[in-house]
């Protein structure tokens, strides 16, 4: 190792953004040598990506510029996609160069999971980055454009979103809230225009408080959401999806929120994992690897019973805290600490004005649900901007 140690970090979402500001609050001068990198040069907030997919929100209130974000001063910001991570080599291929480093943090974030399902990968759209959410509008609004010339052609105003978890549940309820305003603005007949949420399990939000679940589905319902459960979907084509035992729905737009998978990168670098994630030991570092640490979705926590968490905001952040905290012991030569997960609940939003969320051991529905949302949604913005990033991109409405 040189004398002053190198530590990357690869990727600037949750846990990469949180282990930089961490780190550059508590590293001293020159004791190590940090370098970022990300695909863009700006952070996206992941949580808020259901708004401007269904274009109930600009993307800009998304993104944050990363050098808004870090003192630059304090870290090399690369704006570069990685291809390769060699950790025989202490090496992370970049499209247009190599780094070398001594410690390595691993937030790449994840994938879209298809399971194989046929066509997904080509026919369907996913709600992942700030491009593909503006691909997401544009897309719908392009299908009521075409529908006016084709007014024969409902599948253009038909919307399948395969997957009734979080992001599929955050997302119908957007674009419930947003069809009205597209109507009006295109001169359609809402009854034409149909939205269905599918999911292969036997409830929508598997896992989650039954009774909230209900509320959210009920609510969703009445904004114009058609759910069908207990229901997977087998195919996706160009012409719509196959679901069940082969029953054909015409869509013209398919969004996949039928899960997540780490990203390829760390199974190609040839790392253990399941789904593309990492079984972390107690300090998330990679199994073998002392100087390897892995955050987010690409990793994979347990709880005390045994199961692995969800891969969520909540739990990188918490990581990439926990992470910074133990890159200055490792160069400090002092004792690491163990991460261990604290769940401050979840919240979900279902359009305009409506909520659901667990939190402080009590249950929060409607308008209440939604606010609680906004708070969590400000807080993180405080937490890595400050009130100037809260004043610039928290919407108060
Ligand atoms: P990410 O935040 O995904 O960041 C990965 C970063 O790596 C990105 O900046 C990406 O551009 C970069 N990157 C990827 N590949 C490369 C490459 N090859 N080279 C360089 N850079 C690369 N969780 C919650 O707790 N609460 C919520 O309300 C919530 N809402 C969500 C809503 C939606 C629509 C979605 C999709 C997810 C939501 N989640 C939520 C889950 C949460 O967003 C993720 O668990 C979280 O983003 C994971 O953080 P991360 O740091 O691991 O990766
Ligand atoms: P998920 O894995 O949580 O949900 C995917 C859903 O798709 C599951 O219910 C699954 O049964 C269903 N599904 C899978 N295959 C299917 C098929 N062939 N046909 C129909 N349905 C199918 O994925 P997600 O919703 O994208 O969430 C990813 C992570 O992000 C989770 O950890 C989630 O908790 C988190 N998240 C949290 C929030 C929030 O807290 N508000 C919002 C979005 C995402």
């Amino acid at each position: 190792m040189s004398s002053i140690p190198k530590i990357v970090i690869l990727g600037a979402g949750y846990g990469g953004v949180l282990t930089s500001l961490r780190l550059q609050k508590e590293l001293n001068y020159n004791e190590a040598d940090v370098t970022l990198v990300n695909k863009h040069d700006y952070h996206y907030i992941t949580t808020h990506l259901h708004m401007p997919a269904a274009g109930t929100d600009n993307p800009e209130n998304a993104r944050v510029n990363i050098s808004k974000l870090i003192d630059e001063f304090k870290i090399d910001f690369v704006k570069s996609t990685v291809v390769q991570i060699r950790p025989q080599d202490r090496k992370v291929i970049l499209e247009d160069g190599t780094l070398s480093y001594d410690y390595l943090v691993i937030g790449l974030g994840g994938e879209p999971e298809t399971f194989g399902i046929p066509g997904l990968a080509e026919n369907a759209l996913s709600i992942r980055s700030i491009n593909s959410v503006r691909l997401i509008r544009e897309h719908i609004e392009y299908q009521f454009a075409r529908f006016k010339r084709e007014p024969h052609r409902t599948d253009y105003l038909t919307f399948v979103v395969g997957g009734a978890g979080f992001t599929g549940i955050e997302f119908v309820g957007e674009l419930a809230t947003r069809v009205p305003e597209l109507c009006k603005q295109f001169d359609v007949d809402p009854a034409l225009v149909k939205i269905y949420n599918i999911e292969a399990a036997p409830t929508a939000l598997p896992g989650f408080d039954p009774e909230l679940v209900q509320y959210a589905m009920e609510t969703l319902t009445k904004k114009g959401v058609t759910f069908k459960i207990g229901t997977a979907i087998k195919e996706c084509t160009p012409d719509g999806v196959v679901v069940g035992v082969g029953e054909e729905i015409k869509a013209q737009t398919v969004v996949w929120t039928g899960g997540i998978r780490g990203n390829r990168l760390i199974e190609e670098a040839g790392f253990e994992t399941m789904r593309g994630r990492v079984k972390v030991d107690e300090f998330m570092r990679a199994p073998g690897h002392e100087n390897i640490f892995i955050l987010g979705d690409n990793a994979l926590v347990f709880n005390p019973e045994g199961r692995p968490y969800p891969p969520t905001a909540q739990i990188a952040m918490q990581a990439g805290m926990n992470c910074a905290h133990n890159l200055v012991a490792s160069i400090r030569n002092q004792p690491l600490k163990p991460f261990v997960f604290h769940n401050k609940g979840v919240v979900a939003s279902l359009g305009k004005g409506e909520g659901i969320g667990v939190a402080f051991g009590r249950k929060y529905k409607g308008r209440t649900g939604a606010w609680l949302k906004k708070i969590v949604d400000l807080r993180y913005l405080f937490i890595i901007g400050g009130i100037p990033l809260v004043l610039r991109k928290g919407k108060f409405l």
